[in-house]
C-alpha cells in the first residue's frame, strides 16, 4: 500500500467535523436577544455574564466567579488576587501552553519551570518538592487536555508550605478529580474561551474562586481596582478592565446545556481510539492522573515509541486524511521566558515527551467513534512503511 505522501490512495478523505460545533437556538435567541437590548457591557445592568458566573462557580463546587476577557489575564489576575506579585516564584509544569508562565511574569513574579509526571505528563509533586525554596508563593497546577492534574498532592504541598494554588483549567471545563470540578480544587481556577478550547465565544475566560476575600480582591483585580459595592469612581486598590461582555456571555451560557453531552461524545470516541490503537503497538494513549473520575478530552495526548520519525509521522498522517499536532516545546526551552527570568528546572520528562507526543484535536474527537478506525488504520500503515511496526 503506497502511502498517500508518497501518492498512494489516503486512508481517509471524509472531512473532521469542525470547531467550534454548530450554532444551537438557545445560543442565537440568547445572542439576539443581548444585541437587541443594547446592554453589550457587562456594566450596562445586562444579566448573562452574572448567569454565567454563578453557572461555573456552581458547576465548580464553589461560591464565586469573574468572568474576564482571557485565561491568560484570569490568570494574572487570580495570582495578583491571592498577594502573588514581585519577589515570588511560581511553580509551573514545562510541559503546557505558554500563557501559564506569562501569566506569572504579567503578575510580576518569576515562573519556576518543573518538570511533569512520566505517565500522566502533568506536573509532578516530585518535581514541586525539589523546586521549592523560601520564596514560592503558589503552584500552577495544569488540566492538560482536560484531563485532571494531581492534586490531592499538590494540595498536600501547598497547605504545607503556605503556598496559593491557582488551577489553570484553560482546558478542562466540566473535568472531575475524586468527583470534584477541577477549578474548585485550589485557591482560584481559571477556565478558557479562546477559539480552540472547548466553549468558546472566540475569546473569553472565568476565574472561580473559593473564599470570599480572595473573590473580592480578585473582582477588584477584574475591575479597575473597585471595591465590590464600593463607589464607581473609588479605586481603593489598583486593576485593570479585564471584563468578558455581555455578548459572549450569551454565545457561553446555553453551551453549558450541552457541554456533559459534548464530554461524553468525546470520551466514547477515545475509548473506540484506544481499543482500535491496541493492533499499533507503537502508539500509546497518555494515562489520566490517578484519581480522574471524569477526564472533559479536550484533547487527546498519544504517546509514540521513541525510535518513531515524529516529524515524517505527522505529514505522513496529514496525507492519510488524519491531520493530528505536535503539542508544546518544552517551556524551559523558550528563551523568551528566560530572557525574562523564569527559572528553569531540571526537566528529562518534558524533554521527552515533547518529541515523542502527538495530540488528536478535540474536533476530531467528536466525530462518530466509527472513525477511531481511520486513525489506528493510517498509523498502522505509515508506521508499517517506515519500517519501525511490522
Ligand atoms: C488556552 C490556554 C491558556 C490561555 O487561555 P487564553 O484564554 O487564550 O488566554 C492558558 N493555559 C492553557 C493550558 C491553555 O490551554
Amino acid at each position: 500500500m503506497t502511502l498517500a505522501i508518497h501518492g498512494g490512495a489516503p486512508v481517509r478523505t471524509a472531512p473532521w467535523p469542525a470547531w467550534p460545533p454548530p450554532v444551537d437556538p438557545a445560543q442565537r435567541e440568547l445572542v439576539t436577544e443581548v444585541l437587541e437590548s443594547g446592554l453589550w457591557g457587562a456594566t450596562q445592568g445586562g444579566s448573562v455574564v452574572a448567569d454565567l458566573t454563578a453557572a461555573f462557580a456552581r458547576r465548580s463546587g464553589v461560591r464565586h466567579g469573574v468572568a474576564v476577557a482571557n485565561a491568560t489575564l484570569g490568570l494574572f489576575a487570580a495570582l495578583r488576587g491571592l498577594g502573588v506579585g514581585k519577589g515570588d516564584e511560581v511553580i509551573v509544569p514545562a510541559y503546557t501552553f505558554v500563557a501559564s508562565a506569562t501569566a506569572v511574569l504579567l503578575a510580576g513574579a518569576t515562573p519556576v519551570i518543573a518538570d511533569v509526571d512520566p505517565v500522566d505528563l502533568h506536573l509532578s509533586p516530585d518535581a514541586v518538592r525539589a523546586a521549592l525554596t523560601g520564596r514560592t508563593a503558589a503552584l500552577m497546577p495544569v488540566h492538560l487536555a482536560g484531563s485532571p492534574a494531581a492534586m490531592d498532592a499538590l494540595n498536600d504541598l501547598a497547605t504545607r508550605h503556605g503556598l496559593a494554588v491557582v488551577e489553570d483549567a484553560a482546558q478542562a471545563h466540566g473535568a472531575t478529580y475524586k468527583d470534584r470540578p477541577v477549578g474548585g480544587l485550589g485557591d482560584a481556577g481559571v477556565y478558557s474561551f479562546q477559539a480552540s478550547k472547548a466553549m468558546t465565544a472566540g475569546e473569553g475566560g472565568l476565574i472561580v474562586c473559593r473564599d470570599e476575600s480572595a473573590y473580592e480582591r480578585v473582582w477588584s483585580v477584574c475591575n479597575l481596582g473597585r471595591a465590590l459595592g464600593g463607589q464607581w469612581y473609588g479605586h481603593p486598590s489598583v486593576g485593570w478592565n479585564l471584563r468578558l461582555t455581555e455578548l459572549q456571555a450569551a454565545v457561553l451560557l446555553p453551551w453549558l446545556d450541552r457541554l456533559d453531552d459534548e464530554i461524553d461524545r468525546r470520551n466514547t470516541f477515545c475509548a473506540a481510539l484506544g481499543h482500535e490503537l491496541a493492533a499499533v503497538p507503537e502508539v500509546a494513549v497518555v494515562p489520566a492522573t490517578e484519581g480522574t473520575t471524569r477526564d472533559s478530552r479536550h484533547l487527546l495526548m498519544l504517546r509514540l515509541d521513541a525510535g518513531v520519525d515524529r516529524a515524517f509521522l505527522l505529514e505522513a498522517m496529514a496525507a492519510e486524511g488524519v491531520p493530528l499536532d505536535a503539542g508544546y516545546p518544552p517551556l524551559g526551552t523558550m528563551s523568551a521566558l528566560i530572557g525574562e527570568g523564569a527559572r528553569v528546572e531540571s526537566c528529562p520528562v518534558t524533554a521527552e515527551a515533547a518529541g515523542t507526543v502527538v495530540w488528536v484535536r478535540q474536533s476530531m474527537l467528536m466525530e462518530d467513534p466509527a472513525a477511531a478506525a481511520d486513525i489506528a488504520q493510517a498509523f498502522a500503515k505509515v508506521l508499517r512503511h517506515t519500517g519501525i511496526a511490522n
